[in-house]
């Protein structure tokens, strides 16, 4: 990149050609080989711009006019999508996105991994993309005296709350309504983040999609909610299937949403789920994937290419509820999953008891100190599936695993940079990296996951 020896004025125009794309939705382009982020831009069109930002190393430019469009460019179907923060490629038609996604990984294997010999398979899509996360947080606040509930506008804490989202259920927009008209007639106190005080904070929806059942959170700064069973009342009149409504306290002045303690209000306080044939309790805190189609279809891809006959041992490493070793187990001698967070964890044993299997082990601890231990102790897996965050796997786990030499590893990735790292480290240590399958988890978005196949 080169250096601010540029000086852009911010009164003038500039004509840029946009020829990259990042995972946040923004076309890349130069001007006179200074980079240049341009939101709502995409590769291969030219566009005016002004620059609105710049840095030693980058400037931002705002989108003045689309000179020459893509013939990848769609009108966004959210009338908000260029202020909230939510959906980033709206703009670019639904196979263009799962293009670009497969593309995204292909470059970073190339680029990062040095590898050019790897297949990469066409991104698997959604048949209808829409409605498709089964959790939404809406943060609430009072903005001009009005209570707000709905989405953050991009690289902001204004909240949107005038349309519906249409990646979201239809419930959870109707439900943001009723709570809207409670706390407008209850005159329930809104938490203010500059203050501190003030009662509602956030509300969080859950839809288990093979149930149907419905789970209501709201997140308060206290441990009561004035005229609760009127709301009660409401929300159960009008969805009979929500299951659970659950008070969560959060009394810190802090942006993580949900704090440790519930309430429950109504029904029990936990929702239950399948993914494939395997069920799972979920409850406020616990973690379970947003898009449960696509999840099955990734889970789905992990097994085939674990490629178990039943008499191996697996691990399943940052292994979350144990949702892939459950999916595991049914073909292998055992599955041990080991996961960082210790409730996880207490929901995974939960959750194999409820599917009644035996054949699993969780161990909680860092991956890259449990393996090293278990190593040493002469348990070994033939098999290993990791599914690491963003960050990728620790060195000293990838260094274990290559000693203990399983037959396969199953990289399960969200972040296409650090999965490319990792599979150059497995390479130059005998892991060839044959297949993958990239998944569109996030449609809308610029997110990718993808599934690995690397052999011995
Ligand atoms: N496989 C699970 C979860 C994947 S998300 C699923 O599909 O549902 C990644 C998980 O890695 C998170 O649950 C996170 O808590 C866990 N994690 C993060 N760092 C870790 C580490 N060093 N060792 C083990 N687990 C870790």
């Amino acid at each position: 990149m080169k250096q601010a020896s540029q000086n852009f004025s911010k009164d003038k125009n500039y004509k840029i050609e946009i020829t990259g794309l990042t995972h946040e939705g923004q076309g890349v382009g130069k001007i006179d080989g200074f980079v240049v982020f341009v939101d709502s831009a995409l590769p291969g069109e030219t566009v005016t711009v002004k620059i609105v930002k710049q840095t030693k190393s980058y400037a931002v430019g705002k989108l003045v006019k689309v000179e020459k469009p893509s013939e990848s460019r769609v009108k966004p179907f959210c009338p908000v999508f260029d202020s909230c923060g939510g959906c980033a490629v709206q703009h670019m038609d639904y196979q263009s996105q799962l293009d670009f996604k497969k593309d995204t990984v292909l470059q970073n294997i190339r680029r990062i991994g040095g590898l050019d010999n790897v297949r990469v398979l066409d991104t698997i899509g959604m048949s209808s993309p829409f409605r498709y996360r089964n959790k939404v947080q809406y943060p609430v606040s009072l903005q001009d005296n009005q209570v707000r509930i709905g989405f953050y506008e991009s690289r902001s804490h204004k909240i949107i709350d005038s349309t519906e989202c249409d990646i979201q259920p239809d419930e959870s927009n109707v439900i943001r309504g009723l709570i809207r008209d409670f706390c407008k007639l209850n005159r329930i106190s809104i938490y203010d983040e500059k203050t501190g005080k003030g009662l509602l904070r956030h509300v969080m929806v859950r839809k288990g999609f093979k149930t149907n059942e419905l789970m209501v959170v709201l997140v308060v700064n206290g441990v009561k909610l004035p005229h609760a069973d009127e709301l009660i009342g409401k929300l159960t009149e009008q969805y009979p299937n929500i299951k659970s409504i659950v008070l969560n306290v959060n009394t810190k002045n802090t942006n993580i949403i949900l704090g440790d303690k519930n309430i429950c209000l109504f029904g029990q306080e936990f929702i239950s789920d399948y993914i494939g044939k395997y069920k799972f309790n979920i409850s406020p805190l616990s973690f379970f994937q947003v898009n449960p189609v696509q999840t099955e279809i990734l889970y789905g891809k992990a097994l085939e290419y674990a490629q178990l006959a039943g008499n191996e041992t697996v691990f399943d490493l940052y292994c979350g509820i144990g949702t892939i070793s459950l999916f595991l187990s049914e073909k292998a001698k055992k599955v041990i999953g080991v996961e960082v967070v210790p409730d996880a964890i207490e929901d995974a044993k939960r959750n194999a008891q409820l599917n009644n299997i035996t054949n699993t082990q969780f161990i909680a601890g860092e991956a890259e100190v449990v393996i090293p231990k278990l190593y040493a102790e002469g348990i070994r897996a033939d098999v290993v599936v990791v599914d690491p965050p963003r960050k990728g796997c620790d060195e000293v786990l990838l260094n274990t695993l290559v000693e203990m030499q399983p037959q396969r590893i199953v990289y399960v990735s969200c972040n296409p940079s650090t999965l490319a790292r990792d599979l150059k480290y497995l390479h130059q240590h005998g892991f060839e990296a044959q297949e993958v399958q990239p998944v569109d988890m996030f449609p809308w978005t610029g997110h990718v996951e993808c599934v690995i196949l690397l052999q011995k």
